[in-house]
Formats: structure tokens, sequence, C-alpha cells
């Protein structure tokens, strides 16, 4: 008897170690990480420099409270960190995971807008479906119906805009017109909402696991930055899977120039060796907080000397083995495979994502793109499939099927041409079963 719980009472094998794109059971059953755990593991299981880094900060300090110290470690990553945002985006503030991050970035604007004299401003607009995390204040942002629900009346309702899923709505994510129509909703609602109501917009670059990998149209973003912009909305980028080299660029906003107000940080930042996460805020903006009379927040293991440390040899091992640039060249010879699995197996209705942010999704039909019937719980059962026979990859369970049978593939990215073609074989093979046991 375990006396663990989760979501669910599903139990699974102990783990017993991980080395690079692999781990093993107590069983010795090897498995290949197809999906980095939940899209973190960027720079493969125990590196060694990482370890290495640890060991040394373990044997200086573990903790030292923010009240009483400051800690060299905390410098450093914060500095590094800075270093890989946009200009004018200089200050940190230290979290353990994403959902604390998205929580810290929406009371970090919302103490802007009173110290700037803008206290009307408290609606947060964010996207449906959309995941920002599963604490109340992250999940009053998140679209994601079945997680949100039971929880609404513990929450302030807040507006939401549909993401852009082009594919679905019939429209060419590459004609300027589409990105042009997605952002102008997000203008709607804002004007419909009283622009003066508005704090922020909080958008996943590239959508993560309720979208699986949506990349936006052609313009989007950059027109979303633009009417935030306009209407003193702030732009709170939520690169909690996007960030740390996942999409082949260190931030996903670099593939559009975007300087936004906020950047929100965890997952493959310390990529599964610690908990952390960040914010990163524009100078002048944690100027006004600190002069209005200091942020109001603060989580005692914010800062923690080893997981910045860690987080610090993340980074450095990723310049050092090119890690970004790797996430671009890998993530296009996936997407070839992936195109090539759409080719032989018709369940197979779209194939997207960005580097190393990769998703197919599973339909009954391409031209109407109608889901396959939510009873079947196809996604969760190719995900067992692949499971047994050795490859992680990951899915979302859903009540109601409305979001898709969508299976992110987004594997460490240190991966190599042969484990590619290791994931294609064995999707191909759980594909071709998973065809079979539900006679797609
Ligand atoms: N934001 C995004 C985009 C995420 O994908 C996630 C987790 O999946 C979160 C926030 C929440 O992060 P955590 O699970 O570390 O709290």
């Amino acid at each position: 008897m375990s006396h663990l719980f989760y979501q669910t009472s599903q139990r699974r094998p102990l783990l017993d170690q991980a080395r690079g794109v692999y781990l093993w059971d107590v069983d010795g059953k090897r498995y290949l990480d197809g999906s980095s755990g939940a899209m973190v593991c960027n720079i493969g299981h125990s590196n060694p420099n990482v370890l290495d880094a640890m060991r040394r900060q373990m044997e200086k300090s573990t903790f030292g409270y923010r009240l009483h110290f400051e800690t060299e470690a905390s410098e450093q990553l914060a500095a590094r960190t800075a270093a890989l945002c946009p200009e004018g985006m200089n200050k940190v503030f230290f979290v353990s995971g994403g959902s604390e991050a998205v929580e810290s970035a929406i009371k970090l604007a919302r103490q802007h807008a009173l110290a700037v004299g803008q206290g009307g401003r408290w609606k947060v607009i964010s996207r449906s479906p959309s995941y920002h995390g599963c604490t109340l204040g992250a999940l009053a942002i998140t679209g994601y119906a079945p997680l949100t629900e039971p929880f609404a009346p513990m929450m302030r309702a807040m507006p939401r805009v549909p993401a852009p899923r082009a594919y679905l709505d019939g429209l060419d994510p590459a004609d300027p017109a589409t990105g042009a129509h997605y952002a102008a909703m997000l203008e709607a609602e804002i004007l419909a909402q009283g622009p003066d109501s508005v704090l922020a917009f909080v958008v996943e670059p590239v959508g993560g696991a309720s979208t699986g990998a949506l990349v936006p149209p052609v313009g989007y973003m950059e027109a979303v930055q633009e009417i935030c912009r306009r209407h003193g909305v702030l732009l709170i980028l939520d690169e909690v899977m996007t960030g740390a080299g996942r999409t082949g660029r260190f931030l996903a906003l670099e593939h559009w120039g975007l300087s936004p107000d906020i950047v929100v940080l965890s997952k493959g930042f310390a990529a599964g060796y610690v908990p952390l996460g960040a914010i990163v805020a524009r100078d002048d903006l944690v100027a006004a907080v600190l002069e209005g009379g200091g942020f109001l927040h603060g989580f005692t293991y914010a800062g923690n000397p080893l997981a910045c440390a860690a987080g610090t040899a993340v980074i450095d091992e990723i310049a050092r083995l090119d890690l970004v640039q790797n996430a671009e060249t890998m993530g296009a010879a996936l997407r070839k495979r992936l195109d090539g699995l759409a080719a032989r197996h018709p369940v197979i209705g779209d194939v997207r994502g960005l580097g190393l942010l990769m998703a197919f999704e599973m339909m009954a039909d391409h031209d109407s793109k109608a889901p396959l019937p939510a009873h079947l719980n196809a996604h969760q059962r190719l995900v067992d499939i692949a499971y047994d026979m050795g490859l992680i990859v990951y899915s979302r369970r859903t009540r109601d099927g409305i979001e898709g049978d969508h299976i992110m593939v987004c594997p460490p990215l240190i991966v190599g041409e042969q484990h590619l073609d290791e994931i294609t074989d064995t999707l191909d093979a759980a594909l071709t079963r998973l065809a079979d046991e539900l006679a797609l």
C-alpha cells in the first residue's frame, strides 16, 4: 500500500535511475523520455556538470532565508537570466514552480497598477484553451473547463479570448489576416471590459499542453503586443513551457522580437534538477512597485541557493552543448518524422509545434476536423500503449474531448537523430496497435 496520492489512483512503476534521455524502473525496464517528463528535463537526466555544481553549493549552504541573507548563487542566476531577456528586463524574482511564478506575475502587475495610480485595473485576460497553473490565482486565468469548473465559485471570473486555433476554424495560419483576426478578438474584449479595468493579458507564446503546441498565426504575437501597449494593458508571457531553449530560441519571444512587461519561467529553467521558477520584469515596473511600498509577496524557498546554483549550471549546459540550436535542428527533423507518421496513420489530423515543442492531434475526420469520440479516450490509450513499449509521451486527459486528442512529443533538447528514430518507430507501432484496438 502506498501512502502517496495524486490526481488519480493510477500507479506507475518505481523509478530507479535516469541518464540522458532514458529512465529505468526498478525492474530494469528502459523508457525513452519522449516528453522530458512534463516538458521539463530540457538538458536530459543526471547531467554530471549540474550535479557537480549542486554538490559544490550543498557544501557551502543549502538555505539562507531571504530576509537574512542574499546568496551569490541567487545573485548570479538573476544576472544570467536577465542577460537572456529583452533589454530593460533586469529584475528577477525567484519562486519554486510555474504556478507560483504565474501568481507572482499577476500580483506584481496589480501592485504596479496601484503604484502608478491605476487601481481600477484588475482584470486579467487570458486565452481559452490555456494552462497557467493549478493554484487558485493561476487557475482563475486558466482556460480549461475540466480543471477550473469545480473551483469556479472560489475564484473571481476573468475574461477569456479564444486561442488562435486556425486549423480548427478553417483559417490559414500563414495568412496575416488570420493573425489579425484573432488579435482583434483581444482588442474587442479589452474594449468590452473597459480598458481602464484591464490589468494584463497572459499568454503562452506557443501553446502548451492545453492546445498541444499551438503555434500562433503570422503576425498574431506582434499585434497582441501592440494592442496591449495601446490600451495600457501589461503583456505577461508565460514561458514556463516554452522557455529555456525548448522552441529553438532561449525564449520563444525571440521568434517575434517581443518586449513584454513580465516573462514567467519554470520547467526547463532548472530542467527538473530542483523546483525553481522565476519572473523577470521590466526595470521601471519593479522600481514603481518598490517605490510604492514594496512587493507584498514572497515564498519561504524563494531564491534558494541550491536551486539557483542548479539553475545557473543548467544555463551553462544549454550554452556549452548548444542546445538551443539543437532544439531547432532536431525539431525540424522530428517534424519530418511526425509528418511521415501522419501520412501512414490517417488518425493523425494535424502536426504542429516549434523547435522541440511538438505535438500531433488525432481526429476522426481531417476535413471537418471532427474529434474522435471522447469515450475512446484515444490520447490516453496511445500514451499507455507507448509507455508499455518503453516510450514516454504526454497528453492531457480531457473530460469531454472538446480539446482534441493531442500527443506532445517533446524529448530533451540533447536528442540526436537515433533517438528521434526510436521515438517515431515506437509511435508507429503504438499507432498501429491503437488503430487495431479502437477499430479506427
Ligand atoms: N504555465 C504553463 C504554460 C505550464 O505549462 C505550467 C505547467 O504545466 C504551469 C504554468 C504551471 O507550472 P507548475 O506545474 O510548475 O506549477
